[in-house]
């Protein structure tokens, strides 16, 4: 048979909804072609082709996940192909390796690199910068970065998709459904990375 026009289902994507910049995303998500979810507890999980991790505070999400009993599900349904994006903060939640973590946090792994948390420093708390994305067609992207981490090392099935032009530092990434960002697409209007992540739920769904 042949292949008919694309069909733009909308796929059901959560947002971590424990902390952090959930609203943001929400809007985001709607905006990019998605039916967007809160996410706090593990039935509302299950409903779900996809899940964004927000921005926020990376300690106080994993204290909050581990409260609410999220995290051996969280891990299950990443390792398990689930298609997941995170900002920022959601960025460290991803790691597999922190070399500095706050004492007692641990993340939800799935991309195999290391974080540095708060790494641009303390004088450049929060910035602005354009940047070349792979896979992102049209001008630089515009990225807002606050307390952000950078990634330090990636192993060989971590695609690159963008480098800080001002300090060469990692911070945009992709292994196989997993997709990350130093920075936060939610605060900005240019949607192509929201865009980008509902084509990879949509191309899973
Ligand atoms: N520095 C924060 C952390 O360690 C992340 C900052 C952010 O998400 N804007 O979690």
């Amino acid at each position: 048979m042949a292949a008919g026009p694309r069909v733009l289902v909308r796929p059901a994507v959560g947002v971590l909804a424990l902390q952090g910049d959930v609203v943001e995303h929400l809007r985001a998500l709607r905006e990019s072609g998605a039916e967007p979810a809160a996410v706090r507890r593990p039935d509302e999980l299950d409903r779900v082709d996809g899940l964004v991790i927000p921005g926020g505070e990376s300690t106080t999400m994993w204290k909050l996940i581990d409260v609410f009993g999220l995290a051996e599900q969280l891990r299950k349904r990443i390792s398990g192909g689930m298609p997941v994006f995170g900002s920022c903060a959601g960025l460290i939640m991803l790691a597999d390796r922190l070399p500095d973590p706050a004492s007692g946090q641990q993340t939800l792994g799935g991309i195999d690199m290391a974080v540095r948390r708060n790494a641009f420093g303390r004088q450049v708390d929060s910035f602005e910068r354009d940047l070349e994305v792979a896979g992102l067609d049209g001008p630089p992207y515009r990225a807002v970065f606050i307390r952000a981490p950078w990634v330090e090392g990636v192993g060989p099935s971590v695609e690159v998709l963008a480098t800080d032009p001002g300090t060469s530092r990692i911070v945009a990434v992709r292994q196989g459904r997993a997709l990350a960002t130093s920075f936060h697409p939610e605060l900005t209007p240019d949607r192509r990375i929201h865009q980008l992540f509902v084509d990879m739920v949509r191309d899973q769904a």
